[in-house]
């Protein structure tokens, strides 16, 4: 059996997100984390993966980041809420492997997103690998939940060709049972991306008897087609496939018996957003 020195280091390409990664960053001295916190040299990936096409325009690579403060009840990538969980990748490693793939992107009008987790609990390490990939002529995406919105500047911004908005309810009690945390500051971000005009696709995941009122998705609907800047609203419906991560973790599992949309729901959530004058798929 090897013992910890003869074990490769995990890759950094991941098969898929739904691949159980965990404890990669265990090794990294706390004081090393809060450095790369604060400069953004040093980020915690899940993973990469390549060939995407649901995380933005085109064919994608997507860097998958480790650390998220919410605790969405139907999360799918619960290992990716501890930052420790992820490998410790310098920026410049980063941006190599994504030069990699740069003609390709270029070709399959596709992009770079950034993932997780959530991102911005990384926004130093984000805002260096979104600027690296501008620099080589890379389209951006950030998918996020927008909680933390406020620690990008508008220069940044800038940096950012398109927003993924999670928005993952509207009143605000159920978005706190439903995620531990306010929407306030998603909402807040959202009408700031509008302000300065930033592209935005907005996602909302529908789980039966969860996220299907039919009032919350219509306020949502009503926000987000009067913001001017919403291109286009995903309706994502809820699957299982991170349920075994719940069960590996010891994490306990509320939506064990909670059964994916059907196709007639899914349709009729997005007739609320086609109401408000959205296109919504
Ligand atoms: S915001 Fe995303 S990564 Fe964080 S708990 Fe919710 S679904 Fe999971």
């Amino acid at each position: 059996m090897p013992n910890a020195r003869t074990v490769p280091p995990a890759p950094l390409e991941a098969k898929s997100p739904y691949e159980l990664r965990v404890k990669l960053g265990k090794d990294v001295p706390e004081s090393e984390v809060r450095e790369a916190l604060a400069t953004g040299d040093m980020g915690f990936l899940h993973s990469f993966t390549t060939g995407a096409t649901v995380d933005g325009p085109g064919v994608r690579v997507v860097a998958w980041t480790a650390g998220c403060m919410w605790r969405c009840l139907y999360c799918h990538n619960p290992d990716t809420w501890n930052m420790a969980n992820g490998l410790p990748v310098s920026v410049s490693r980063a941006a190599e492997e994504l030069r990699k793939y740069r003609q390709g992107l270029k070709i399959m009008s596709g992009g770079f997103t950034l993932s997780g987790g959530e991102p911005l609990m990384q926004h130093r390490f984000a805002v260096k690998l979104f600027t690296a990939a501008k620099t080589m002529g890379i389209h951006t995406a950030l998918d996020t939940n927008g909680f933390l919105g406020d620690k990008l500047s508008d220069a940044e911004l800038e940096s950012i060709d398109l927003v993924l908005l999670d928005i993952k309810g509207w009143d605000p009690a159920r978005h706190r049972r439903l995620t531990g945390m306010d929407i306030a500051p998603t909402l807040t971000f959202a009408r700031r991306l509008a302000e300065r005009r930033r592209p935005v696709w907005l996602r909302y995941v529908l789980v039966p008897g969860l996220t299907d009122d039919f009032d919350d998705i219509a306020s949502v609907a009503a926000f987000a087609g009067g913001l001017g800047n919403v291109e286009r609203v995903d309706v994502l419906p809820f699957h299982q496939m991170g349920k075994f991560k719940w069960k590996a973790l010891g994490l306990s599992y509320t939506l064990e018996n909670t059964e994916p949309p059907d196709v007639e729901t899914v349709d009729w959530a997005c007739k609320v957003f086609h109401a408000a004058g959205l296109k919504a798929y």
